[in-house]
């Protein structure tokens, strides 16, 4: 096999971004956008090492569960790879990701619930990027294809409201009145599902003079509420560290459930609020307290989790690496009123080893790490501290299920796993497990 040629191929398999995997003279070939019992034409666009990736060319056999996609370019856009799958085919596949990645790197056999999906998987999502493109003469915001920088238009996105989408198309166009406002890198757009409220981000890669005039317009646009400028010349990250208020208010404000939370523009927050609220009523499930326990919530971001725990907890402790998620988390504990969480800002692995070899123990910890998981020192800690319970939140199967394994092998098992969909369309799926200490 070599790039170039033309083969035919019946999908058997589907990897963890959703590609649809098949053989050919015994080769393991990737194919983008094939779907589970298709069989495609496809032509090789790379070939190496026994594997290769083919891009599709003809459907010989269709799955019954492709469908039209909603949105005309979901095929090029990075951000909706399963547009064309029924949704029920979207939950069956993402619950396939799981079980695979835990059977396979983490040698787990305990079964993967079918995964928790929305009533109506549209327009959920919170918090966008937009990349500018002024290479059309007239300014854009978009995204990228996936796995590259070729620009496509957000135009109406099907994943934000109708509201936000509105917000892109003024910017655009305040963008471009506004002369030479061409380096602005990126926009970052926060909607609060609970009052509409947006906060707007400029990015830009160097210090801009133009911005407080933009920001004093855009903050007259209904809905608008705080615009902040950030600078980042990193071009590997999406934001840099620093973030100047250019007009109106801090945070905004949202809701997971019956929790209210102020949110600042560097504190991470879950991007699908009603299913948050699924996810962590999960976790609070899953902890089972009885109002005695010591509780940790480890990569705790602005105490979302840590509020849910709380009130079936003796005590929580937050720890996130943060300053100002911190300084949100405690704000959101005392407008929820809630005197049994505490909040440290250090890096887990950092602080979390010092405080178990003091001799603190938990009942039950939570981790709720970024996609590459938790360091070593994290597990060990967890380990030390004799908590009985970890349930652990992921919303990357491959790192969870490698943590996983270690725990397991140091006394733990895995009772439960449970995928639920916060990011429907998108082959990206998040992960709650239980897991417990095994009697001696
Ligand atoms: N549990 C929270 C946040 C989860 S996202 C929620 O559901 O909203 C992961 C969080 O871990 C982010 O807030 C990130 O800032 C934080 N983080 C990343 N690396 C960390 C580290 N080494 N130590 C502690 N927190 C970290």
């Amino acid at each position: 096999m070599k790039a170039g040629d033309m083969i035919q191929v019946t999908i058997t398999g589907i990897s963890h971004q959703g590609y649809g995997i098949g053989r050919c003279d015994n080769i393991v070939v990737f194919v983008p956008g094939a779907m589970l019992g298709e069989t495609v034409e496809a032509l090789v666009v790379e070939y190496k090492k026994k594997m290769a990736t083919a891009q599709l060319q003809r459907l010989i056999a269709p799955s019954p569960e492709r469908i039209d996609a909603r949105c005309p370019q979901s095929s090029q856009c990075g951000g909706c790879e399963l547009q064309h799958c029924s949704y029920a085919y979207q939950l069956q596949a993402k619950q396939k990701i799981v079980a695979d990645a835990m059977q396979r790197l983490g040698r787990i056999t305990t079964p993967v619930e079918p995964v928790i999906g929305m009533q109506t998987p549209w327009r959920y999502r919170n918090k966008g990027i937009f990349h500018a493109d002024y290479s059309d003469g007239a300014v854009r915001l978009g995204f990228y294809e996936q796995g590259s920088h070729t620009f496509v238009p957000a135009a109406d996105c099907q994943l934000f409201s109708e509201a936000m989408n509105g917000l892109v198309a003024h910017l655009e166009e305040l963008i471009q009145n506004s002369g030479r406002a061409y380096y602005i890198h990126k926009v970052m757009i926060r909607e609060s599902a609970y009052n509409g409220d947006m906060m707007v981000v400029f990015v830009t890669q160097e210090a801009a003079w133009r911005l407080p005039e933009l920001a004093e317009q855009l903050i007259a646009y209904p809905g608008v509420v705080s615009v902040y400028h950030n600078i980042n010349s990193n071009l590997k990250i999406m934001l840099g560290r620093q973030f100047r208020l250019l007009a109106g208010q801090e945070t905004i404000e949202d809701t997971i459930g019956d929790f209210h939370f102020q949110i600042s523009p560097q504190s991470f927050f879950q991007i699908n609020n009603q299913q948050a609220h699924v996810l962590y009523e999960k976790v609070l499930e899953y902890a089972q307290l009885t109002g005695q326990e010591q509780v940790a919530d480890i990569y705790c971001g602005i105490g979302t989790i840590s509020l849910y725990l709380a009130q079936q907890a003796k005590a929580v402790i937050g720890i996130e690496s943060i300053g100002q998620a911190v300084q949100d988390a405690k704000e959101n504990a005392r407008r929820n009123q809630d005197e049994r969480c505490t909040f440290v800002a250090a890096k887990a692995e950092d602080w979390l080893p010092k405080w178990a070899k003091q001799g603190n123990q938990l009942d039950v910890a939570v981790i709720d790490p970024p996609r590459k998981g938790c360091e070593t020192p994290v597990l060990d800690a967890l380990i030390t501290s004799g908590a009985k319970r970890i349930v652990y939140v992921s919303c990357n199967p491959s790192t969870l299920a490698r943590d996983a394994k270690y725990l397991c092998q140091y006394g733990y098992e895995v009772n439960a796993v449970q995928p639920v969909d916060l990011f429907c369309q998108s082959w990206h799926v998040e992960t709650v497990v239980l897991m417990s200490r095994k009697e001696k």
